[in-house]
């Protein structure tokens, strides 16, 4: 059954335009336009039709980099190092979820993206447990809400983090194979497996190599995060004689598939060779300023034609899971960095967080025009935050409060109806979230190291 959107306004490649109809079929957009013209459509006829009367059409936002279990950490590792965040929080509680835990986790971090208009999250997913269990039933758990999910399946076997990580080479191709088998979705895009090398001190050499090999095999994209902090690059240049990406780029692996998490230490040459090697970078200037990380030279990159998608990373890294912020984040973080107010633009940054997060994933979405998948949010032209009305486009970027989100569309399914989930109650997963970290504190965190 097709449905008929129709809202006062849209912004469509950027640009903002009046009375704008969208028809899909099946999930996917099959005519954009006038809505007089659509309706002529043969498709139109039978569509249900949703009216939404001021409100603006928006594409659906990309979160191209995320870890979804870490929202059930938010709060309790904060305002400390890198090192202590990750020991006292992450090491500390995440070896504990189960199935079920990751599930919560999940409904949780997605239940949240949703309802501030992220219609596509790609979960760089590390507690295998190594099988597929956890990995599963966070995939369960995006279908269960209606959101679209790419599952950046880990290849982890660094010894220093708990056992839950690690894998061995052999174990880390099988599982992604079977877990790719099962899941990955060719017609309809809903769910996407990619591998995911942790990074170069989470894999070993043989293990980045094989992340790549099976991203070949399947035909699709490899993440990893390399020079996120400062001292990334002097182990780096201890270990292997080469800073990240030149260390990185020696083995056998295509970086044209290949999406970069963070980059914040890159320096001129590496920034160089990711552009001239097709190279992708998916950034996440909130959590990069949380934790005190650096700051990526994303207009260098961008003037260079490497592609550039934008990431929430973590909810105990950020500690927000919104695209619009990362764009309003990214801008601003820019500007400063080059003290300069015009050295990034909001069409720019809208651009990353979705066409740009697209690209990265390889994903038919983004923008809305025919031929992509339905993935739509509708916001409120009569919130504040959006005033004046003909300076829309920009206010999306630098001004748009999260409550100005009204309704979003994924695959063509509405998945939040007047600022509401339509799928999951938000009760179920409250609960859930408070039986699980019922005994988890900031105390007993820091009284661990
Ligand atoms: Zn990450």
């Amino acid at each position: 059954m097709a449905t008929l959107f129709i809202a006062d306004r849209a912004v469509i490649g950027g640009l903002a335009r009046g009375e704008t109809a969208v028809l899909e079929d099946g999930g996917e957009i099959v005519a954009v336009g006038d809505p007089h013209v659509v309706a002529e459509d043969p498709r139109a006829t039978t569509a249900t039709v949703v009216r939404w009367r001021r409100k603006a059409i928006v594409p659906g936002t990309v979160n191209a980099h995320n870890h979804s279990f870490q929202s059930l950490l938010r709060g309790i590792g904060d305002d400390l190092p890198f090192l202590a965040w990750r020991d006292r929080a992450l090491y500390r509680y995440s070896p504990r979820l189960d199935a079920e835990g990751m599930a919560t986790a999940a409904l949780f971090a997605f239940g949240e993206m949703l309802l501030h208009g992220v219609t596509t999250v790609c979960d760089f997913y590390y507690l295998n447990a190594g099988g597929n269990d956890h990995a599963s039933a966070t995939i369960e758990a995006a279908k269960r809400l209606g959101m679209r999910v790419v599952m950046a399946r880990c290849f982890y076997d660094w010894d220093g983090a708990p056992a839950s990580y690690r894998e061995t080479v052999p174990q880390a191709v099988s599982n992604f194979q079977a877990l790719h088998a099962r899941y990955h979705d060719r017609t309809r895009r809903r769910v996407s497996v990619q591998p995911a090398p942790h990074s170069q001190h989470g894999a070993s050499a043989a293990m980045i190599e094989a992340g790549a090999g099976c991203a070949r095999d399947a035909g699709v994209p490899w993440h990893i995060h390399l020079a996120e902090e400062q001292y990334q690059v002097a182990q780096s240049l201890e270990r292997f004689g080469a800073r990240p990406l030149h260390a990185v780029a020696k083995l056998d692996v295509d970086l044209a598939a290949m999406n970069v998490v963070h980059a914040c230490w890159f320096d001129e040459g590496e920034r160089a060779l990711l552009a001239e090697r097709g190279g992708r970078l998916a950034y996440c200037p909130g959590s990069n300023m949380f934790l005190g990380d650096g700051i990526t030279d994303v207009v260098d990159l961008a003037a260079r034609g490497v592609t550039i998608g934008l990431g929430t990373d973590g909810g105990c890294s950020n500690n927000r899971v919104s695209v619009f912020d990362e764009m309003r984040a990214c801008a601003l973080l820019q500007k400063v960095a080059r003290t300069d107010g015009q050295a990034i633009t909001a069409e720019a940054v809208w651009t990353m967080g979705t066409t740009g997060g697209a690209r990265l994933l390889d994903l038919p979405v983004g923008e809305i025009a025919p031929g992509l998948r339905c993935d739509l949010v509708a916001v409120d032209l009569d919130d504040p935050s959006l005033w004046p009305e003909q300076a829309l486009a920009k206010n999306l970027v630098y001004a748009l409060s999260s409550r100005a989100i009204t309704d979003v569309v994924v695959d063509g399914d509405v998945v939040v109806a007047d600022r509401r989930l339509t799928r999951v109650p938000l009760d179920e997963i409250q609960a859930r979230v408070r039986h699980l970290t019922s005994d988890w504190s900031r105390d007993e965190g820091a009284d661990a190291s």
